[in-house]
Protein backbone atom coordinates (compact mmCIF):
# COMPACT_ATOMS: atom_id res chain seq x y z
CA UNK A 1 0.00 0.00 0.00
CA UNK A 2 1.77 3.24 -1.28
CA UNK A 3 -1.54 5.63 -0.36
CA UNK A 4 -0.11 8.47 2.37
CA UNK A 5 -2.56 9.52 4.80
CA UNK A 6 -0.46 11.99 5.95
CA UNK A 7 -2.74 15.09 4.94
CA UNK A 8 -5.59 13.93 6.07
CA UNK A 9 -4.61 12.37 9.42
CA UNK A 10 -3.12 15.94 10.17
CA UNK A 11 -6.07 17.74 9.26
CA UNK A 12 -7.52 15.68 11.23
CA UNK A 13 -6.04 15.63 14.64
CA UNK A 14 -5.74 19.09 14.35
CA UNK A 15 -9.43 19.99 13.79
CA UNK A 16 -10.69 17.08 16.47
CA UNK A 17 -8.13 18.37 19.20
CA UNK A 18 -9.21 22.16 19.39
CA UNK A 19 -12.57 20.57 20.69
CA UNK A 20 -12.56 20.33 24.03
CA UNK A 21 -13.62 17.29 25.44
CA UNK A 22 -12.07 16.62 28.62
CA UNK A 23 -14.27 13.82 30.90
CA UNK A 24 -15.16 15.15 34.48
CA UNK A 25 -14.49 12.58 37.30
CA UNK A 26 -16.46 14.27 39.75
CA UNK A 27 -19.63 14.11 37.69
CA UNK A 28 -22.52 11.35 37.59
CA UNK A 29 -23.76 11.86 34.61
CA UNK A 30 -22.95 9.90 31.59
CA UNK A 31 -21.21 11.27 29.28
CA UNK A 32 -19.25 12.35 32.46
CA UNK A 33 -19.03 16.01 30.71
CA UNK A 34 -21.54 17.42 28.36
CA UNK A 35 -18.63 18.87 25.83
CA UNK A 36 -17.82 15.23 25.08
CA UNK A 37 -21.37 14.98 23.13
CA UNK A 38 -20.04 17.89 20.42
CA UNK A 39 -17.24 15.65 18.97
CA UNK A 40 -19.60 12.78 19.73
CA UNK A 41 -22.13 14.56 17.48
CA UNK A 42 -19.09 15.37 14.79
CA UNK A 43 -18.11 11.63 14.56
CA UNK A 44 -21.46 10.94 13.62
CA UNK A 45 -22.10 13.47 11.23
CA UNK A 46 -18.84 12.44 9.49
CA UNK A 47 -19.41 8.82 9.75
CA UNK A 48 -22.44 9.43 7.80
CA UNK A 49 -20.84 11.62 4.86
CA UNK A 50 -18.11 9.25 4.34
CA UNK A 51 -20.55 5.85 3.40
CA UNK A 52 -20.54 4.04 6.96
CA UNK A 53 -23.62 1.84 8.18
CA UNK A 54 -25.60 1.94 11.11
CA UNK A 55 -24.42 4.98 12.30
CA UNK A 56 -25.60 5.84 16.00
CA UNK A 57 -25.01 7.92 18.89
CA UNK A 58 -26.22 5.40 21.45
CA UNK A 59 -28.00 6.71 25.21
CA UNK A 60 -24.87 5.57 27.06
CA UNK A 61 -22.96 8.15 25.08
CA UNK A 62 -20.78 5.67 22.15
CA UNK A 63 -21.16 6.36 18.49
CA UNK A 64 -20.96 3.11 16.87
CA UNK A 65 -20.73 2.31 13.08
CA UNK A 66 -20.15 -0.43 10.52
CA UNK A 67 -18.06 -1.22 7.60
CA UNK A 68 -19.84 -3.77 6.07
CA UNK A 69 -17.64 -6.66 5.19
CA UNK A 70 -16.24 -7.28 1.07
CA UNK A 71 -15.42 -10.68 2.05
CA UNK A 72 -15.64 -13.58 4.58
CA UNK A 73 -13.98 -12.89 7.80
CA UNK A 74 -14.59 -12.03 11.48
CA UNK A 75 -16.28 -8.79 13.07
CA UNK A 76 -13.07 -6.74 14.05
CA UNK A 77 -13.83 -3.90 16.21
CA UNK A 78 -11.68 -0.48 16.34
CA UNK A 79 -12.16 1.89 19.03
CA UNK A 80 -11.26 5.22 20.43
CA UNK A 81 -12.28 7.21 23.41
CA UNK A 82 -13.38 11.03 22.33
CA UNK A 83 -12.30 12.37 26.42
CA UNK A 84 -9.32 13.96 27.13
CA UNK A 85 -7.76 13.81 30.24
CA UNK A 86 -8.91 15.13 33.75
CA UNK A 87 -5.43 16.07 35.05
CA UNK A 88 -4.21 18.81 32.94
CA UNK A 89 -5.68 21.73 31.37
CA UNK A 90 -7.46 20.81 28.09
CA UNK A 91 -9.61 23.88 27.46
CA UNK A 92 -8.86 26.53 24.75
CA UNK A 93 -6.03 23.30 22.98
CA UNK A 94 -4.03 25.12 20.02
CA UNK A 95 -2.70 22.31 18.05
CA UNK A 96 0.19 23.71 15.88
CA UNK A 97 2.38 21.45 12.86
CA UNK A 98 5.93 21.54 13.04
CA UNK A 99 6.70 20.30 9.23
CA UNK A 100 9.90 18.95 8.64
CA UNK A 101 11.40 18.51 12.37
CA UNK A 102 15.23 19.41 11.82
CA UNK A 103 15.93 17.58 15.31
CA UNK A 104 16.13 20.47 17.73
CA UNK A 105 14.47 21.93 20.85
CA UNK A 106 11.00 22.24 20.49
CA UNK A 107 9.51 25.94 22.16
CA UNK A 108 6.10 26.34 22.85
CA UNK A 109 4.63 29.84 21.81
CA UNK A 110 2.06 30.51 24.69
CA UNK A 111 4.95 29.14 27.31
CA UNK A 112 8.24 30.62 27.20
CA UNK A 113 10.77 28.30 28.87
CA UNK A 114 8.74 25.26 28.33
CA UNK A 115 11.35 22.81 26.30
CA UNK A 116 10.44 19.52 24.55
CA UNK A 117 14.08 18.13 24.00
CA UNK A 118 14.99 15.10 22.25
CA UNK A 119 18.01 14.92 24.74
CA UNK A 120 15.66 14.13 27.53
CA UNK A 121 13.14 12.24 25.17
CA UNK A 122 14.96 9.82 22.63
CA UNK A 123 12.32 8.72 21.16
CA UNK A 124 11.80 12.35 19.44
CA UNK A 125 15.06 12.46 18.22
CA UNK A 126 14.16 9.64 15.48
CA UNK A 127 11.54 11.87 14.18
CA UNK A 128 13.60 14.58 12.52
CA UNK A 129 12.16 14.94 9.03
CA UNK A 130 8.86 14.43 10.27
CA UNK A 131 5.45 16.45 10.95
CA UNK A 132 5.48 17.06 14.57
CA UNK A 133 2.14 18.02 16.49
CA UNK A 134 2.05 19.69 20.04
CA UNK A 135 -0.65 22.44 21.71
CA UNK A 136 1.08 25.62 22.56
CA UNK A 137 2.09 25.44 25.71
CA UNK A 138 -0.69 25.86 28.42
CA UNK A 139 -2.70 22.75 27.40
CA UNK A 140 -2.62 19.13 26.38
CA UNK A 141 -2.73 18.03 22.90
CA UNK A 142 -5.12 15.27 23.40
CA UNK A 143 -3.40 13.48 20.97
CA UNK A 144 -4.64 10.78 23.36
CA UNK A 145 -7.11 9.49 21.76
CA UNK A 146 -7.46 12.02 19.13
CA UNK A 147 -5.08 10.56 17.23
CA UNK A 148 -6.77 7.25 17.47
CA UNK A 149 -9.65 9.18 16.44
CA UNK A 150 -8.10 10.35 13.59
CA UNK A 151 -6.69 7.10 12.32
CA UNK A 152 -10.14 4.81 12.29
CA UNK A 153 -11.38 7.96 10.25
CA UNK A 154 -9.08 8.02 7.97
CA UNK A 155 -8.76 3.92 7.56
CA UNK A 156 -12.70 3.88 7.56
CA UNK A 157 -12.92 6.59 4.51
CA UNK A 158 -10.52 5.42 3.00
CA UNK A 159 -12.40 1.30 2.95
CA UNK A 160 -15.70 2.58 1.98
CA UNK A 161 -14.28 4.90 -1.25
CA UNK A 162 -12.28 1.64 -1.95
CA UNK A 163 -14.59 -0.96 -1.98
CA UNK A 164 -12.34 -3.61 -3.78
CA UNK A 165 -10.41 -4.17 -0.92
CA UNK A 166 -11.30 -7.09 0.48
CA UNK A 167 -12.18 -7.13 4.16
CA UNK A 168 -14.60 -8.50 6.83
CA UNK A 169 -17.21 -6.65 8.65
CA UNK A 170 -15.92 -4.02 10.80
CA UNK A 171 -17.40 -2.41 13.75
CA UNK A 172 -16.26 1.14 15.13
CA UNK A 173 -16.85 2.61 18.39
CA UNK A 174 -15.74 6.23 19.92
CA UNK A 175 -16.10 6.25 23.19
CA UNK A 176 -16.65 9.14 25.72
CA UNK A 177 -14.59 8.81 29.60
CA UNK A 178 -12.03 6.51 28.92
CA UNK A 179 -9.62 8.50 30.87
CA UNK A 180 -12.56 8.30 33.83
CA UNK A 181 -12.31 4.52 33.72
CA UNK A 182 -16.57 4.40 32.43
CA UNK A 183 -15.64 4.27 28.55
CA UNK A 184 -17.03 0.61 28.58
CA UNK A 185 -20.65 -0.14 29.85
CA UNK A 186 -22.52 -3.79 29.57
CA UNK A 187 -24.35 -2.33 26.94
CA UNK A 188 -21.82 -1.73 24.46
CA UNK A 189 -20.24 -4.95 24.89
CA UNK A 190 -23.82 -6.28 23.72
CA UNK A 191 -23.97 -3.50 20.94
CA UNK A 192 -20.64 -3.76 19.49
CA UNK A 193 -20.82 -7.51 18.51
CA UNK A 194 -17.22 -7.99 17.07
CA UNK A 195 -15.73 -11.42 17.45
CA UNK A 196 -12.62 -9.07 18.92
CA UNK A 197 -11.36 -5.57 19.13
CA UNK A 198 -8.09 -3.19 19.06
CA UNK A 199 -8.28 0.41 20.83
CA UNK A 200 -5.87 2.30 19.00
CA UNK A 201 -4.51 3.95 22.37
CA UNK A 202 -0.91 3.16 22.11
CA UNK A 203 2.20 4.97 22.19
CA UNK A 204 5.41 4.13 20.42
CA UNK A 205 5.62 2.27 16.61
CA UNK A 206 5.30 -0.99 16.74
CA UNK A 207 3.38 -1.38 20.34
CA UNK A 208 0.86 -4.32 20.42
CA UNK A 209 0.40 -4.34 24.11
CA UNK A 210 -2.24 -7.43 25.25
CA UNK A 211 -1.21 -6.87 29.29
CA UNK A 212 -2.99 -4.09 31.13
CA UNK A 213 -3.09 -3.43 34.93
CA UNK A 214 -5.62 -5.25 37.37
CA UNK A 215 -7.50 -2.12 39.14
CA UNK A 216 -9.17 -1.45 42.39
CA UNK A 217 -10.06 1.53 43.83
CA UNK A 218 -10.60 2.27 47.53
CA UNK A 219 -12.42 5.11 49.79
CA UNK A 220 -11.23 5.34 53.29
CA UNK A 221 -14.38 7.12 55.52
CA UNK A 222 -12.38 8.96 58.66
CA UNK A 223 -15.43 10.30 61.60
CA UNK A 224 -13.31 12.12 64.50
CA UNK A 225 -15.66 13.46 67.51
CA UNK A 226 -15.82 17.53 66.99
CA UNK A 227 -15.89 19.65 69.91
CA UNK A 228 -15.03 23.67 70.37
CA UNK A 229 -11.08 23.16 71.09
CA UNK A 230 -11.37 25.10 74.33
CA UNK A 231 -13.38 22.66 75.68
CA UNK A 232 -11.87 19.62 73.61
CA UNK A 233 -9.63 17.96 76.22
CA UNK A 234 -9.74 14.26 76.46
CA UNK A 235 -13.44 15.00 74.37
CA UNK A 236 -12.17 15.74 70.86
CA UNK A 237 -10.65 13.30 68.16
CA UNK A 238 -9.30 14.80 64.98
CA UNK A 239 -9.65 12.90 61.93
CA UNK A 240 -6.69 14.99 59.89
CA UNK A 241 -4.36 13.49 62.60
CA UNK A 242 -5.94 9.67 62.00
CA UNK A 243 -5.61 10.41 58.36
CA UNK A 244 -2.36 11.47 58.46
CA UNK A 245 -1.38 8.28 60.40
CA UNK A 246 -2.93 5.79 57.74
CA UNK A 247 -0.91 7.69 55.39
CA UNK A 248 2.46 7.79 56.96
CA UNK A 249 1.70 4.20 57.74
CA UNK A 250 1.56 3.12 54.00
CA UNK A 251 4.76 2.14 52.34
CA UNK A 252 5.18 5.07 50.49
CA UNK A 253 9.23 4.62 49.68
CA UNK A 254 8.15 1.23 47.97
CA UNK A 255 4.97 0.96 46.68
CA UNK A 256 3.98 4.58 44.88
CA UNK A 257 3.63 5.31 41.57
CA UNK A 258 6.81 7.50 41.95
CA UNK A 259 9.07 5.00 43.04
CA UNK A 260 7.63 2.04 40.89
CA UNK A 261 7.97 0.91 37.35
CA UNK A 262 7.65 -2.06 35.07
CA UNK A 263 5.87 -5.02 36.20
CA UNK A 264 5.28 -3.47 39.99
CA UNK A 265 2.11 -2.60 41.16
CA UNK A 266 1.29 0.57 43.82
CA UNK A 267 -0.85 1.86 46.25
CA UNK A 268 -1.79 5.50 45.01
CA UNK A 269 -3.47 8.11 47.07
CA UNK A 270 -4.92 10.58 44.34
CA UNK A 271 -7.21 12.49 46.81
CA UNK A 272 -7.93 13.74 50.62
CA UNK A 273 -10.98 16.08 51.47
CA UNK A 274 -12.71 16.72 54.70
CA UNK A 275 -12.00 18.53 57.85
CA UNK A 276 -10.97 18.04 61.64
CA UNK A 277 -14.29 16.26 61.80
CA UNK A 278 -14.29 13.89 59.02
CA UNK A 279 -12.11 13.08 56.34
CA UNK A 280 -12.21 10.82 52.97
CA UNK A 281 -9.16 9.49 51.30
CA UNK A 282 -9.23 8.47 48.10
CA UNK A 283 -6.63 5.02 46.90
CA UNK A 284 -6.28 3.55 43.74
CA UNK A 285 -4.72 0.14 43.74
CA UNK A 286 -2.52 -1.44 40.76
CA UNK A 287 -0.81 -4.52 40.24
CA UNK A 288 -0.58 -6.90 37.16
CA UNK A 289 -1.47 -9.72 38.99
CA UNK A 290 -4.51 -10.54 40.99
CA UNK A 291 -3.11 -12.17 44.20
CA UNK A 292 -1.10 -9.31 44.37
CA UNK A 293 -3.53 -6.44 44.03
CA UNK A 294 -6.06 -8.54 46.62
CA UNK A 295 -2.63 -8.58 49.31
CA UNK A 296 -2.94 -4.18 48.51
CA UNK A 297 -6.30 -4.18 49.64
CA UNK A 298 -5.53 -6.38 52.54
CA UNK A 299 -2.75 -4.42 53.62
CA UNK A 300 -4.55 -1.15 53.37
CA UNK A 301 -7.48 -2.48 55.33
CA UNK A 302 -4.68 -3.69 57.60
CA UNK A 303 -3.65 0.02 58.20
CA UNK A 304 -7.32 0.94 58.60
CA UNK A 305 -8.03 -1.82 61.72
CA UNK A 306 -4.47 -0.75 62.96
CA UNK A 307 -5.28 2.87 63.29
CA UNK A 308 -8.95 2.75 64.54
CA UNK A 309 -7.38 0.20 67.28
CA UNK A 310 -5.70 3.28 68.14
CA UNK A 311 -8.51 5.10 68.75
CA UNK A 312 -11.79 3.39 69.65
CA UNK A 313 -13.89 6.45 69.81
CA UNK A 314 -13.50 7.18 65.56
CA UNK A 315 -14.96 5.77 63.00
CA UNK A 316 -12.79 4.49 60.12
CA UNK A 317 -13.97 2.65 57.19
CA UNK A 318 -11.77 1.34 54.16
CA UNK A 319 -14.44 0.26 51.24
CA UNK A 320 -12.22 -1.42 48.04
CA UNK A 321 -13.96 -1.43 44.80
CA UNK A 322 -13.09 -3.63 41.74
CA UNK A 323 -12.24 -1.11 38.24
CA UNK A 324 -10.73 -3.41 35.81
CA UNK A 325 -8.21 -6.58 35.50
CA UNK A 326 -5.42 -7.35 33.39
CA UNK A 327 -6.64 -8.02 30.20
CA UNK A 328 -3.81 -10.92 29.57
CA UNK A 329 -6.25 -13.20 31.43
CA UNK A 330 -8.46 -13.82 28.52
CA UNK A 331 -6.20 -12.83 26.19
CA UNK A 332 -3.70 -15.49 26.69
CA UNK A 333 -6.37 -18.59 26.70
CA UNK A 334 -6.37 -17.00 22.96
CA UNK A 335 -3.84 -14.94 21.33
CA UNK A 336 -5.50 -15.38 17.45
CA UNK A 337 -6.17 -11.44 18.02
CA UNK A 338 -2.67 -10.58 19.25
CA UNK A 339 -0.78 -12.80 16.42
CA UNK A 340 -3.12 -11.16 13.89
CA UNK A 341 -2.05 -7.42 14.97
CA UNK A 342 1.57 -8.59 15.33
CA UNK A 343 1.41 -10.27 11.97
CA UNK A 344 0.36 -7.33 10.06
CA UNK A 345 2.93 -4.97 12.29
CA UNK A 346 5.66 -7.66 10.77
CA UNK A 347 3.86 -6.83 6.87
CA UNK A 348 4.72 -3.11 7.47
CA UNK A 349 8.36 -4.14 7.83
CA UNK A 350 7.78 -3.33 11.49
CA UNK A 351 8.85 -5.14 14.90
CA UNK A 352 5.70 -5.57 17.00
CA UNK A 353 6.49 -4.99 20.93
CA UNK A 354 4.66 -5.79 23.82
CA UNK A 355 5.29 -3.95 26.88
CA UNK A 356 2.63 -4.29 29.83
CA UNK A 357 0.78 -1.07 30.33
CA UNK A 358 0.74 0.35 33.55
CA UNK A 359 -2.71 1.76 33.02
CA UNK A 360 -5.74 0.28 31.61
CA UNK A 361 -7.53 0.94 28.29
CA UNK A 362 -11.03 0.56 27.23
CA UNK A 363 -10.38 -2.72 25.85
CA UNK A 364 -9.39 -3.88 29.96
CA UNK A 365 -13.05 -3.84 30.46
CA UNK A 366 -14.13 -5.04 27.18
CA UNK A 367 -11.62 -8.16 27.08
CA UNK A 368 -13.45 -9.20 30.45
CA UNK A 369 -17.25 -8.96 29.30
CA UNK A 370 -15.99 -10.98 26.39
CA UNK A 371 -14.41 -9.15 23.45
CA UNK A 372 -11.02 -9.60 23.16
CA UNK A 373 -9.29 -6.38 22.48
CA UNK A 374 -5.28 -5.49 22.29
CA UNK A 375 -3.95 -1.77 22.20
CA UNK A 376 -2.11 -1.31 18.95
CA UNK A 377 -0.21 2.31 19.18
CA UNK A 378 -0.81 5.37 17.58
CA UNK A 379 2.72 7.36 18.18
CA UNK A 380 1.36 9.39 21.36
CA UNK A 381 3.76 10.84 23.65
CA UNK A 382 4.31 12.39 27.19
CA UNK A 383 0.36 12.30 27.32
CA UNK A 384 -1.60 14.41 29.98
CA UNK A 385 0.25 17.67 30.10
CA UNK A 386 2.02 20.07 28.13
CA UNK A 387 4.27 18.13 26.35
CA UNK A 388 2.42 16.21 24.63
CA UNK A 389 3.47 15.36 21.03
CA UNK A 390 2.67 12.90 17.83
CA UNK A 391 4.53 12.14 14.75
CA UNK A 392 1.89 12.29 11.77
CA UNK A 393 4.02 9.42 10.16
CA UNK A 394 3.76 7.53 12.99
CA UNK A 395 -0.08 7.90 12.77
CA UNK A 396 -0.07 7.23 9.27
CA UNK A 397 1.55 3.95 10.33
CA UNK A 398 -1.05 2.81 12.50
CA UNK A 399 -3.33 3.74 9.62
CA UNK A 400 -1.47 1.09 7.34
CA UNK A 401 -1.25 -1.31 10.02
CA UNK A 402 -5.53 -0.78 10.22
CA UNK A 403 -5.97 -2.17 6.89
CA UNK A 404 -3.19 -4.47 6.63
CA UNK A 405 -5.68 -6.28 9.87
CA UNK A 406 -8.43 -5.98 7.77
CA UNK A 407 -7.23 -7.66 4.89
CA UNK A 408 -5.43 -10.10 6.67
CA UNK A 409 -8.24 -11.18 8.56
CA UNK A 410 -9.93 -12.82 6.04
CA UNK A 411 -7.30 -15.06 4.96
CA UNK A 412 -6.48 -18.52 6.79
CA UNK A 413 -3.74 -18.12 9.13
CA UNK A 414 -0.12 -19.20 8.00
ZN1 LIG B 1 -6.02 7.02 26.01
Amino acid sequence: MVQSFDQELEERLIRYAAIDSQSDDRSASSPSSETQLDILRLLEVELTEIGAEDVHLADYGVVLATIPGTADGPTIGFLAHVDTAPQFNATGVKPRVIHGYNGGDITFPDAPGLVLSPEEYPYLAEKVGQDIVTASGTTLLGADDKAGISIIMTAARYLLAHKEILHGPIRIAFTPDEEIGRGVTAPLARDFAADFAYTFDGAAVGEIEYESFSADAAEINITGISIHPGLAKGKMVNAIHLASKIIATLPQATMTPEVTDKREGFIHATEMYGDAAAITIKLILRDFERDALTAKGELLQQVCSAVQASEPRAKITCGIHPQYRNMRYWLELDMKPVDLACRATRMLGLEPVSVPIRGGTDGSILTEMGTPTPNIFTGMQNIHGPLEWISVQDMAKATQLFLTLAELSTKQPE
